[in-house]
């Protein structure tokens, strides 16, 4: 099954690309699964926000996730690096690949569905808490569980491919007959060995304030770029602390 559903988010990504003007947007996708049962999932109800939904809140016999990263091409990467504002690039690769997580979500569906299994889906955004700007569901902190990657201090995921890309998560009944045991190498130059920190002096807006996050500051320019980019869509991005990194494409650690 698993190879299935790999093809099938290869496929998708592929088939999206040709006939969606958004060609050359992606590179290969990362895809792991963890049990549903997971006992760590429950902390992310501390570690998160109490408000974070356990995979039986989403499906009621939950047995598995399947977690992917669809990483960025350099040519996206690079587009954003100059500027206040998010590059138009970064925003339609932002917009698009929201609507290609929908897509890769039902195509799963449909292939669980015709194996006779259920899924539950989660949007790639937009389900967050607008008081407090924290999702409900974090497809970051379910992809670091899964193996796809470690934060960095930029609070992004950083994978073998970087940070710069898009996580979506789907949640199935189909129970794998096995899942890895996840022992994950940091990434993050700053927190191997305190170098790097390149990443929090690129913020624009100031929103690093030593260990605090200031989403509110965040945010703030991510609504200027939404209604900037309004003829596009809806590209409540920036992602100026993503690019122009060691880790933005790749995995800086290797060499160390
Ligand atoms: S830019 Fe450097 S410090 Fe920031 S997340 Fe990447 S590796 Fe870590
Ligand atoms: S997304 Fe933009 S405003 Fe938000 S932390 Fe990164 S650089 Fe700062």
């Amino acid at each position: 099954m698993l190879s299935s559903i790999i093809n099938t988010i290869d496929n998708t990504i592929e088939h999206y690309s040709r006939s969606n003007d958004s060609k050359d947007f992606y590179r290969k996708p990362l895809i792991k699964v963890i049990s549903a049962e997971n006992k760590k999932i429950i902390d992310l109800k501390r570690i998160v926000s109490p408000k974070h939904l356990l995979p039986k809140d989403i499906l009621n016999d939950a047995k598995s996730i399947i977690s992917f990263f669809i990483p960025f091409t350099n040519e996206i990467v690079k587009s954003n690096i100059a500027g206040k504002m998010a590059s138009r690039k970064w925003a339609l690769a932002y917009i698009k690949t929201n609507d290609l997580i929908n897509n890769i979500s039902n195509e799963v569906e449909s292939l669980m569905k015709k194996n006779g299994f259920s899924t539950g889906k989660i949007p790639a955004t937009h389900n967050f808490d607008k008081e407090k700007l924290i999702s409900n569901w974090s497809h970051r902190h379910i992809a670091y569980l899964a193996g796809i990657g470690t934060f960095g201090i930029n609070n992004m995921l950083i994978t073998e491919f970087g940070c710069c890309g898009r996580l979506g998560t789907i949640i199935t009944n189909y129970e794998f007959s096995h899942y890895e045991d996840i022992k994950i190498k940091e990434k993050c130059l700053y927190k191997i060995n305190g170098s790097c920190g390149v990443c929090q002096n690129k913020c624009i807006m100031n929103a690093y304030e030593g260990s605090i996050f200031n989403r509110k500051k965040c945010y703030e320019i991510c609504l200027k770029s939404a209604k900037y980019y309004k003829s596009i869509g809806y590209a409540d991005v920036c992602g100026k602390c993503l690019v122009g990194l060691p880790c933005s494409i790749k995995d800086p650690s290797i060499n160390t």
